[in-house]
């Protein structure tokens, strides 16, 4: 079984605290597409045979794209490798390019999920995120959305400056209050080279201190919770059944396909476990996209020792004391460390494994060095 994903690699603008890597060139969609179909064919080895059960469209923003060559390109896939009946095609989107037409036609092209990148429901928010929607197109949307697709899904962004507990707790509950499947909630984080990063070492802006994001964070977690989502991973949220596939499968660390510039796959081979990345620069891509790939390396047990304790404590799924004691090649006595993060109420410790707890959820990945390497 795999599951696939799709790096839309375009955005209208760049908003001001995004570091990922993308173009604002829409005249390069068409020879983006082009591409994606050479690299899709070279690597029908890999798909051949395979069963799929998502595909995910990210970027990016995949929504602003022509959706006949998302179809197109979903024909294609389809001719390589088979579908599980219940597949689900995942799409991000921003609420910019939705309206009733495009999430017809994104429907009619067979996209199950749409996952909408709202942010907030408050005006002054969206102003400082440089998101160009109004809240009330937000609550259309997705009350159009939820009449069409299986699963949607809305993006939330706590933490931002000048936000306090009130201003999120306004924020959350309105995007509770539409009853969305899943919820995906990011807390604000100021990336190197960003203009949000110019504006706060400029002291034009100021940013919500460790404590208050904290709380911010843990003050989402009850509430969600009273909601009757359960918390899959460390930022997001679902009802029961509506997990993203292919991000869950990724978390799991099952094997997935990764197509266009800069994706990442994953793949199980002959028991050897490979992870590969494609190019990310979009001219590089655009002229070798059937010899995409940049990055091929097989893991070491120590390195999938290393990602399975990350992993398995971010999706919150326990982490097995009786593995970490096996598996640990690195010679670290993980035992003080367990105690004192039981002590501190950071983990659990359940019938042999470990679960976080919601404090310990804020130091994820804190915890999982310790247990590893002391
Ligand atoms: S829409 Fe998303 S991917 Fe595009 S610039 Fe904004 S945050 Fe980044």
């Amino acid at each position: 079984m795999l599951t696939l994903y799709v790096h839309i690699p375009f955005c209208k603008a760049r908003c001001p605290y995004c570091d990922f890597y993308l173009v604002t060139r829409p005249e390069q969609i068409h020879a983006f597409f082009k591409a994606l179909s050479l690299e899709t064919a070279s690597r029908c080895a890999d798909l051949k045979g395979e069963t799929v059960s998502a595909i995910h469209f990210g970027g990016g923003t995949p929504s602003s794209v022509p959706v006949g060559l998302l179809a197109k390109w979903l024909d294609n896939i389809a001719a390589l490798c088979s579908f599980t009946h219940d597949l689900e095609v995942a799409l991000e989107a921003n609420p910019e390019d939705l309206n009733t037409t495009s999430m017809n036609e994104l429907r009619a092209a067979g996209v199950t999920r749409l996952s909408v990148g709202v942010q907030s429901f408050i005006p002054e928010k969206l102003h400082l995120l440089g998101r160009k929607h109004s809240p009330l197109d937000c609550q259309r949307i997705t009350a159009e959305a939820l009449e069409r697709f299986n699963s949607v899904s809305l993006d939330l962004i706590c933490g931002v400056p000048g936000e306090d507990l009130a201003i999120w707790e306004d924020d959350l509950r309105l995007a509770l209050s539409l009853q969305p499947q899943h919820l995906s909630l990011y807390m604000l984080s100021v990336e190197p080279k960003t203009r949000l990063h110019h504006q706060i070492s400029k002291g034009l802006i100021s940013f919500p201190d460790d404590e208050t994001q904290a709380s911010l964070y843990e003050n989402a977690l009850r509430e969600i919770a009273l909601y009757g989502y359960s918390h899959y991973e460390v930022s997001n949220f679902c009802l029961p059944g509506h997990h993203s596939r292919y991000n869950l499968a990724s978390w799991k660390r099952e094997p997935y396909l990764g197509f266009g510039p800069s994706a990442h796959s994953f793949l199980t081979v002959h028991g050897r476990e490979i992870r590969m990345a494609n190019v990310s620069v979009l001219s590089r891509y655009l002229a070798a996209p059937h010899n995409a790939g940049v990055f091929r390396e097989e893991l070491s047990r120590e390195e999938q020792f290393i990602e399975k304790v990350f992993l398995s404590l971010r999706i919150n799924s326990g982490l097995d004391v009786e593995f970490l004691r096996k598996e640990n090649n690195l010679g670290q006595d993980f035992s003080g460390s367990v105690d004192q993060f039981i002590e501190q109420g950071w983990i659990l410790q359940q019938k042999g494994f470990l679960y976080l707890t919601d404090k310990g959820f804020l130091f994820a990945d804190y915890i999982a060095g310790a247990l590893i390497f002391g």
